[in-house]
């Protein structure tokens, strides 16, 4: 198969769809690679890189989309993107359809096969090419927080760990999926004092096992995360209701009892958060204060180490990209029903129900 890579052309986006090794692994297959020229300069793949892997560099994405039949990228099109986008194309990207009406008509008029990174399941049920998003923001979380937490940052001035003869800092990670296990694994590392909430036993279950006596763990009630709030150093929030947005576990006036200087990072934030206080804020601007604590709500965390996200993600994709490349869209997706769930548009009509009815038209 014919396989394109364009620049990514969203601001402050500096992942690539693919990397050189993983073009090298595409045309040891029989394929072919287009790549826009500089599309990796932002993390530092140069155009020789993926020349030497075998790809063919071409100047534009226009050249990439007429030279390819499939079109592989990180995030959702751009509106010039889209209108490169034929019925012979498929689109392998993040889309996030339900929250965005003008993509979505644009990509149904097009007629391309799109199919959606974010809704691709594997079989325990899980979203495998969003974990690995949600594993760097959750490692992420405790270094931003511990930045934040410093005294020149307008933190408390606390050190996460502690010293000897002084208490680590107290760490709440509201949600223990995978970005709350990640947040937590990067907790214990630096030794601080942690405790996860969930509303899952079979979850709270499983972490107590994973991490003995390293954390603790605890019902997400009310009270409960009250009481943790008001003690908390650092609050991680990481919870996720599929489909829906974050609840609002943390009101202002829990916010109000944490003590000054102490930081939240808002992981939810791309679901609406869940800290009633949260907004979400850029890699420009990142975080802001209210009542006294700081906020850090970056909706995309992963663009701040664009080079680990675009390892980490194309792991994740590459066996899909394969298989789609080896046996088409249609062969591929009949023969793998996880990949055929990340099936958002094609010829022109909305295919995943859930985007169908969030965004009101025909599926
Ligand atoms: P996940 O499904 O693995 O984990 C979510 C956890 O939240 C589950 O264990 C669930 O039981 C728990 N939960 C649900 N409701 C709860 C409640 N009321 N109280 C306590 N716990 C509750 O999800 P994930 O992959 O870890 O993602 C977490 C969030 O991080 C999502 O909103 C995701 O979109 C977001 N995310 C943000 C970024 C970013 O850059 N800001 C990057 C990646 C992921």
């Amino acid at each position: 198969m014919r396989i394109g890579v364009p620049k990514e052309i969203k601001n402050h986006e500096y992942r690539v769809g693919l990397t050189p090794s993983s073009v090298a692994e595409l045309i040891a297959a029989g394929h072919q690679l287009v790549v826009e020229s500089e599309a990796g300069c932002g993390i530092d793949f140069d155009d020789d890189e993926y020349r030497d892997a075998g790809a063919r560099i071409v100047d534009s994405a226009g050249e990439v989309f007429a030279a390819a039949d499939m079109i592989v990228k990180v995030k959702e099109p751009q509106p010039g993107e889209i209108a490169l986008l034929e019925p012979r194309h498929t689109l392998f990207t993040y889309l996030h359809l339900a929250a965005d009406r003008a993509q979505a008509e644009g990509l149904v008029r097009s007629g391309a096969t799109c199919i959606a990174y974010e809704t691709v399941t594997d079989p325990r049920g899980g979203l495998p090419l969003l974990k690995p998003m949600s594993e760097v923001a959750g490692r992420m979380s405790i270094q931003v927080g511990a930045h934040y937490l410093e005294k020149e940052q307008g933190g408390r001035g606390i050190l996460i760990g502690g010293v000897p003869g002084v208490a680590p800092a107290r760490i709440a990670i509201l949600g223990g999926g995978v970005a709350g296990m990640n947040a937590a694994q990067m907790a214990v590392g630096l030794r601080a004092d942690v405790t996860v909430y969930d509303i899952s036993n079979a979850r709270l279950a499983e972490l107590d096992t994973m991490f003995g006596s390293q954390i603790k763990t605890a019902y997400a009630s009310r009270a409960a995360i009250a009481a943790a709030v008001s003690r908390a150093h650092l609050v991680i929030g990481a919870v996720l209701v599929p489909g829906a947005a974050a609840p609002k576990l943390v009101t202002r006036d829990m916010l109000k009892t944490m003590k000054r200087g102490s930081v939240v990072v808002d992981i939810a934030i791309d679901q609406g958060g869940c800290f009633e206080t949260s907004r979400a804020t850029t890699h420009d601007d990142p975080v802001f204060t209210e009542e006294g604590v700081i906020h850090y709500c970056v909706a995309n965390m992963p663009g701040a180490v664009a080079r680990t996200s675009t390892f980490a993600l194309n792991n994740a994709t590459l066996p899909f990209v394969m298989k789609l490349a080896k046996l088409g869209p249609e062969a591929a997706m009949a023969a793998d029903p996880h990949l055929a769930s990340g099936l958002n548009v094609s010829a022109g009509k909305i295919r995943h129900e859930a985007v169908a009815e969030a965004l009101g038209m025909p599926f």
